[in-house]
């Protein structure tokens, strides 16, 4: 339970702040999350890490000298925009190219390549590691599907630390991802976090009862037990990582690990070193020696009652990033030495371009575009509103197989479009820049990869549409259809993957089938809305192959893809709409 809040929509921005303001010593607060307060060395190789809020310390707790460089602070449990992502790069850069780090989950993925991509396009030399340490996730085979958890921390260090000795950007990339080889983790849960504001956790564990494996977002474990002891604990995580070892550790006896015992949120210190006494021991019969373990809570999943075990397999060099110095808001070891104390820019100034397009000026367009960019804002109205009624509805079908995010991430993805389309609509926009500046509003506020793909859709309308004339019908089925394009080119997702494609396919195709056959595009949508309903709900009888719900592909059989629903939701109701709304009398235009 949350206890202390303001606005739970305002959480993950207020955290910041507070958070900002009391580690000035490190950070200091830049567009889309934290920076190091001081300068690094010219070409000194930029580690920038992020996820989701509600992990800390992950991830602006791990910037500072001997680690990252910046942290993209996404909502709470949900990735950060491709914006933010890009603007903390920006900030933290300084010649040496920008080195990504972040655990594999598909809406960060599809935010940071973006971001990775807008990077190498303006000439900054980017890469990326994903860490996938969950050995309860994926099967071995799978391994690049593998989630990340705690072993975030060995490979952020890691990098970090080889960023710090003066290693290019190709380096970087080789020292994480050799730590990412060889790190494990499993994780164990005993009750749900709940996000503040919610009225019930985003999953449930039974009274006495233990689930395995679960995700840091709460995704549901593979197994459940009883609740062991602390030693049957420490007994369950040794077993299952000395049951995996990584390439090129054949055996664990006469092996050196860093080992990470990490509480989730709720779980007291001392009850870890209960547990970490027997993991110690464990270790030590298995022959393995530890090198500087952590214990403590180094990723956690916001008042999640739980913990897992994470074991970096060291090599020389390895060992020697592990245990080099670091000095961060809540990571420290070693003496870094004299701190570099040449301020950043001052931050009022990095904060200055905060925000979305918004002042950006509207480029020219007809009265005609502009009287459909009322209709085009009267809409995304229905839309947000829409999302507002259903946010918990849709929280809760995403915490079946996924992370819980799905409504707060819809809701706040509509909200940022209604307020920035509003704005350009004020300010005579025509329907194309409208839907653009939505999409650009969503993505940039929403996060996750709803929010990137919706913000994507709205973008790609909004191009295709433009601001020269009141599109026809057979426009918007062209814009549509662009717009599918564009979400399964990015996404990757086809037809009975069971992501919101499902819903957006037959959509498209039977509006263009009802506008060809003749029909008013007012009956197209509506049937077509009636299509993407029937498609939504058709997917609770599909497994997920695509994102975040696939490791629970099982669980999620029943239960229809929390993206299709909410799609087949939004057209609905702007079906139900569109005739009340193009028959209001025209605004603001001339
Ligand atoms: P996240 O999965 O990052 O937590 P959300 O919960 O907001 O993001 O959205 C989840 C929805 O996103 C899924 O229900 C699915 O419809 C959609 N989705 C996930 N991966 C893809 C993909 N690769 N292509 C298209 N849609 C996807
Ligand atoms: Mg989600």
């Amino acid at each position: 339970m949350t206890r202390l809040f303001n606005d739970p929509t305002a959480f993950a921005d207020e955290l910041v702040e507070g958070f900002v303001a009391a580690n000035r010593r490190w950070v200091r607060r830049v567009e889309g999350g934290v920076a190091r307060r001081y300068r690094t060395p010219k070409g000194q190789v930029a580690v920038v890490i992020g996820g989701g809020s509600g992990h800390y310390p992950a991830f602006g707790g791990l910037v500072g000298p001997g680690l990252a460089h910046g942290a993209a602070m996404g909502n709470l449990f949900a990735s950060p925009s491709a914006q933010q992502v890009y603007a903390v790069s920006k900030a933290a850069e300084n010649g040496g190219g920008v080195f990504l780090s972040y655990g594999n989950y598909a809406g960060d993925v599809l935010n940071f390549d973006s971001a990775q991509q807008r990077l190498n396009d303006e000439g900054i030399p980017c890469r990326t590691v994903t860490v996938t340490d969950d050995i309860s996730s994926a099967p071995m085979d799978q391994i690049a599907r593998r989630r990340g958890i705690a072993g975030d921390l060995t490979v952020f260090k890691v990098a970090g630390a080889a960023a710090e000795e003066g290693a290019d950007l190709d380096e970087v990339v080789r020292v994480a991802a050799l730590a990412n080889d060889r790190t494990r983790s499993i994780g164990v849960a005993f009750s749900g976090c709940t996000l503040p504001g919610a009225d019930a956790p985003l999953f449930e564990v039974p009274e006495g009862r233990m689930a395995v494996g679960l995700g840091i977002h709460g995704e549901p474990g593979i197994s459940e037990t009883d609740v062991p002891t602390a030693d049957g604990l420490a007994e369950l995580f040794v077993s299952s990582l000395l049951g995996e070892l990584p390439p090129g550790v054949e055996d664990a006896n006469g092996q050196r690990a860093a080992v990470i015992l990490n509480g989730l949120g709720t779980v007291k210190y001392e009850e870890l070193f209960v547990v970490y006494r027997s993991v110690a021991r464990l270790l030590e019969e298995a022959g393995v020696t530890v090198v500087e373990p952590e214990v403590g809570e180094l990723v956690t999943s916001f008042d999640m009652a739980g913990a897992s075990l994470t074991i970096l397999w060291l090599d020389d060099e390895l060992e020697r990033l592990w245990s080099a110095a670091a000095d961060t808001p809540a990571y420290r070891k070693g003496s870094i030495g004299a701190a570099q104390d040449e301020p950043t820019d001052d931050e009022a100034d990095a904060l200055e371009d905060e925000g979305d397009s918004a002042s950006e000026a509207v480029p020219e367009a007809s009265p005609a575009s502009r009287a459909a960019a009322t209709v085009v804002t009267a809409l995304l109205e229905t839309l947000a509103h829409e999302m507002d009624e259903h946010a918990d509805e849709l929280g809760r079908i995403d915490s079946v197989a996924g992370d819980g995010d799905h409504g707060i991430g819809m809701q706040r993805g509509a909200s940022a479009a209604l307020t920035a389309a509003k704005d350009a609509q004020q300010r005579e926009a025509g329907a194309g820049t409208v839907l653009a500046r939505a999409g650009d509003a969503w993505s940039n506020r929403a996060g996750g990869t709803s929010g990137a793909l919706w913000g994507l859709a709205l973008t790609t309308l909004g191009t295709r549409i433009g601001d020269d004339s009141d599109p026809a019908a057979s426009d918007i089925a062209e814009a549509v259809q662009a717009a599918v394009d564009a979400i399964r080119g990015v996404g990757k997702a086809e037809v009975g993957d069971k992501t919101m494609v499902d819903a957006i396919v037959p959509f498209a195709d039977r509006f263009r089938e009802e506008l060809d056959r003749g029909s008013a595009p007012g009956d197209a949508l509506a049937a077509a809305a009636l299509a993407a309903t029937e498609a939504a709900a058709a997917t609770s009888d599909l497994m997920p192959r695509m994102g975040r719900a696939r490791p629970h592909a099982e669980k999620s059989l029943g239960s229809p893809d929390p993206g299709a629903h909410s799609f087949a939701l939004i057209v609905t109701a702007i079906a139900a709409a569109l005739p009340t709304v193009a028959a209001q009398p025209e605004q603001g235009t001339s």
